[in-house]
């Protein structure tokens, strides 16, 4: 993964940079993405690097309310799956239900890179199959990043002219882990 002016470094001491996007439809969207961003910072051995705007989206191949959407960089030495089973677990601390495919759900949150690592397991595919597709994903992610090249994409700022289409506009608001 090749960084932006913002976070430099790949990984430090056994940590590295991960960026997880964080989404809610349901309840009060800028309080649970608040509480989120709180937990995240507040993980084992992980720091919280940076977060973008509050992004408010039209849902996705789906009905429903419009979501608020985030994107975080932590910086953690948690192996990927342990990793992905502390964000299900706040994504259930959240009462999130899966009743139906892309069912409105009170938080979600997906781990989008992990450092430069590639991964396909049954659990886990990194980086994120659908960040490139996703306006809610690229507008956050390049805001914190704008040089950010993935593994197997490339520069992500090639994929913002497909995405234009996708109803996104960026709050005038900002989470706080307070
Ligand atoms: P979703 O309902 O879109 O949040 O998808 C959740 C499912 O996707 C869970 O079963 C996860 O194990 C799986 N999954 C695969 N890759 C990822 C990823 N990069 N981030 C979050 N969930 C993932």
């Amino acid at each position: 993964m090749t960084m932006g002016p913002a976070p430099a470094q790949i990984m430090s001491q056994g940590r590295s940079l991960v960026f997880i996007g964080l989404g809610a439809n349901l309840g009060d969207l800028t309080q649970t993405l608040s509480q989120a961003l709180a937990r995240l910072a507040a993980l084992p051995e992980t720091r919280l690097q940076a977060v973008s705007g509050i992004y408010r989206s039209a849902p996705v191949e789906a009905d429903g309310p419009d979501y608020l959407n985030a994107v975080a960089c932590l910086e953690t030495a948690l192996a990927p799956l342990d990793l992905l089973d502390h964000l299900q677990s706040l994504e259930l601390a959240h009462g999130r239900a899966r009743p139906f495919f892309n069912a409105p759900r009170t938080l979600d949150l997906d781990l989008l890179l992990y450092g430069e690592q590639q991964l396909q397991t049954e659990r886990l595919t990194v980086p994120h199959p659908r960040l490139q597709q996703r306006a809610f994903v690229l507008l956050p992610l390049l805001e914190l990043a704008p040089d950010l090249a993935v593994p197997g994409l490339g520069s992500l700022q090639r994929f913002l002219p497909a995405v234009a289409d996708q109803a996104i506009a960026r709050l005038d608001a900002a989470l706080s882990t307070a």
